[in-house]
């Protein structure tokens, strides 16, 4: 099976993925990985990459949709790829549709983890970090336990601004980017949306069990 997960910055993906990687001996396609490969490999393609990237400017969708060739027309991927941060745009979209039916294939399922703007910001700015040992809290979703003897005081809590600024830029971007794509995949009836707010394992079961009927 081949599974899209798509999700805003910040909504787990990266966790989830890894998790139903394993679980499924799949392979994980992300572009970011692939031009960075690429990159450190020194292609000449590498070398171009490189030069688009330092220049500030973003890589195009044709030299991105090369490096996802490579992927979908290598036969020990086939049929056990999950995409993740890709389709970005309808464009890519379609490319994608087309070359998985290059290579006879197709997406099985698009998973969609729906976190909203405020939680995304609550996981930003109630980030606390014990000071002390460095154990991770969050004031609203993981407050530290009075069995924590270390972490009762001593406090160290970020509250970097800039950084939830960018996090609302971000998840903007991915809203109205992402939107015509998954209009698109619904139109195909392959949309699972999923609870990304609920806890990590049990937002991991939801998905095994939509993987779990593919497989059958
Ligand atoms: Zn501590």
């Amino acid at each position: 099976m081949n599974i899209i997960i798509f999700g805003p910055p910040g909504a787990g993906k990266g966790t989830q993925s890894d998790f139903i990687v394993k679980k499924f001996n799949l392979f994980k396609l992300s572009t970011g990985d692939l031009l960075r490969e690429e990159i450190n490999k020194k292609t000449t393609l590498g070398i171009k990459i490189k030069s688009i990237v330092n220049s500030g400017s973003l890589v195009s969708d044709e030299l991105i949709n090369s490096l996802i060739e490579k992927i979908v027309s290598n036969i020990n991927y086939k049929n056990r790829i999950i995409f993740d941060g890709y389709p970005r745009n309808l464009s890519q979209a379609e490319n994608l549709n087309k070359l998985l039916l290059k290579y006879e294939q197709k997406i099985d399922l698009v998973v969609r983890l729906k976190v909203s703007l405020d939680v995304i910001k609550k996981r930003i700015t109630g980030r606390i970090v014990c000071s002390k040992c460095g154990k991770i809290y969050n004031e609203f979703f993981n407050p530290p336990k009075d069995e924590h003897k270390c972490c009762q005081k001593d406090f160290l809590k970020k509250r970097d601004d800039d950084n939830v600024d960018v996090a609302i830029k971000r998840y903007e971007t991915y809203e109205k980017s992402t939107e015509p794509v998954l209009d698109y995949y619904n139109k195909m009836n392959l949309v699972k949306n999923v609870n990304g707010e609920a806890k990590i394992d049990v937002i991991c079961s939801e998905i095994i069990s939509f993987l779990n009927i593919i497989e059958a």
